[in-house]
């Protein structure tokens, strides 16, 4: 486990978002309006290029946000990229290891750096660090938009009595749909998966990842991420797209995961949960939503769909999107052309677009019994496959290259 170094107080007590009703200026460079490590990422961008930005979110931070709080390379390199991947290392915690157990109970491990922190926290440092960088944060959700004759966005906030004007609108609202279809980007509004998480103190002791595919949470998965402190977040989650009949409710696969998996069993016997289970909808596979338009709208983050298929994993992949867009409009702006903005599709295509594919696909197999059981079987008695998974984890090999025939038919003598 890491060094005990204390969260931040002043991170905790967020006195740097300001109540709505202190908002005095009503014309801004750019409005973001969600907080999450989407929008947080782009306004600290945008306030490092030197932009007047103006961040908000509906929730007083810092917030709870249902999450697995596990963190991979993506999302390493980009805290790192912005100074803050040895603050999220010193007040999370380092994993090591994953291991992975099929359907029929084949297992195989997958050796990589993983960390966990509560999103809480996280999101905090984002934000906080958003701000120390010159980004406005407020209090204050997102109600109407409308696109003015001049190509400007006419945004309307709760409880602000007056409209704010923005040359640019950032959509970072996560899986939240209302006010993405209210400004026009949703396309579809369906989620991709529903997942459930609970906090759980014990002194069992597991210091791994460990992901468990069970029957009954077909097609999906349960999940244990050891934290600091003796915690445990625990959930499972449901991919309700291939599912035929009725999905079951995502409490009854985690009822079934914990019930039924040997390390969940015990972790529950020896401790107790120690805070609601609560659910989420997920949106991922960079779809369902519009990235550009109408007018000088961009949308980042979950609310573009840019979770990770199959993983799940959508913390890194936000902060990405949040980057390239704050990129664009500094290019856009700085040009005063705001036809630039439409860069931003074209570089979410050449940089993200093969991170879907792959994982879409091995998302679709895994619901398949048998298949996830030949394949972790080979996987277990495969060290060219593991070291396969392993450079996946590590952000050195593509999904498509990893979850594709070639690399299953090499498994076979590798
Ligand atoms: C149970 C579960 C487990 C997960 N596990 C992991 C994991 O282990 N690792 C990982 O990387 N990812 C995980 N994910 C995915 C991850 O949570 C998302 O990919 C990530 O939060 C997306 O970030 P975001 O900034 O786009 O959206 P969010 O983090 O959802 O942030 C959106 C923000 O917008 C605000 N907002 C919404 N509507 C408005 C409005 N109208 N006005 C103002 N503010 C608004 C919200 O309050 C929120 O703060 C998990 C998701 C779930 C549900």
């Amino acid at each position: 486990m890491e060094g005990a170094r204390p969260v931040p107080e002043d991170l905790l007590e967020a006195n740097w978002q300001l109540p709505i009703e202190d908002l005095r200026d009503s014309r801004w460079e750019v409005v973001v309006v969600g907080a999450g490590p989407a929008g947080a990422m782009c306004a600290l961008h945008l306030a490092r290029a030197g932009r007047r930005v103006l961040l908000l979110d509906q929730a007083h931070f810092p917030r709870e946000k249902t999450c697995g709080d596990g963190l991979i390379f993506d999302a390493f390199n980009e805290l790192n990229r912005v100074g803050l991947l040895d603050a999220v290392r010193s007040l999370g915690r380092v994993v090591s290891s994953a291991s992975i157990t099929s359907p029929s109970g084949f297992e195989f491990h997958i050796p990589a750096e993983y960390i966990t922190l509560k999103r809480r926290t996280l999101d905090a440092l984002v934000a906080r660090e958003a701000v120390r960088s010159g980004a406005i944060f407020h209090f204050g959700e997102g109600a109407h938009v409308r696109i003015n004759p001049d190509d400007t966005v006419h945004l309307e906030i709760e409880e602000c009595p007056r409209p704010i004007t923005a040359r640019v609108l950032v959509m970072a609202t996560g899986s939240a749909v209302r006010f993405a279809r209210e400004a026009g980007v949703l396309v579809r509004p369906q989620s991709s998966a529903v997942a459930t998480r609970c906090y759980v103190r014990s002194r069992f002791r597991i210091d791994r990842i460990v992901g468990v595919y069970l029957r009954s949470t077909a097609p999906g998965y349960g999940w244990i991420f050891p934290m600091k402190d003796d915690l445990y977040n625990v959930g499972s989650i449901l991919f309700s797209r291939y599912r035929r009949g009725r999905l079951p409710h995502s409490h009854e696969a985690y009822d079934a995961f914990t019930r039924s998996s040997e390390p969940a069993r015990r972790l529950l016997a020896e401790g107790e949960a120690v805070s609601p289970l609560r659910s989420a909808m997920i949106r991922t596979g960079l779809a369902g939503s519009r990235l550009l338009g109408p007018g000088p709208v961009l949308t980042v983050g979950e609310a573009a769909g840019s979770t990770l298929p199959l993983l799940a994993e959508g913390v890194g992949k936000a902060m990405h999107t949040g980057r390239l867009a704050a990129e664009v409009i500094h290019e856009a702006l700085a040009a005063d052309d705001i036809r630039v903005l439409g860069e931003y599709p074209r570089r979410i295509e050449a940089e993200l677009r093969r991170f879907y594919r792959g994982l879409a696909r091995a998302e679709r197999y895994v619901g398949m019994r048998a298949v996830n059981d030949f394949m972790s079987w080979r996987t277990a008695r495969s060290p060219f496959l593991q070291s396969c998974l392993a450079a996946l984890i590590k952000g050195s090999a593509d999904p498509g290259d990893v979850f594709s025939l070639h690399a299953a038919v090499q498994s076979l003598w590798r």
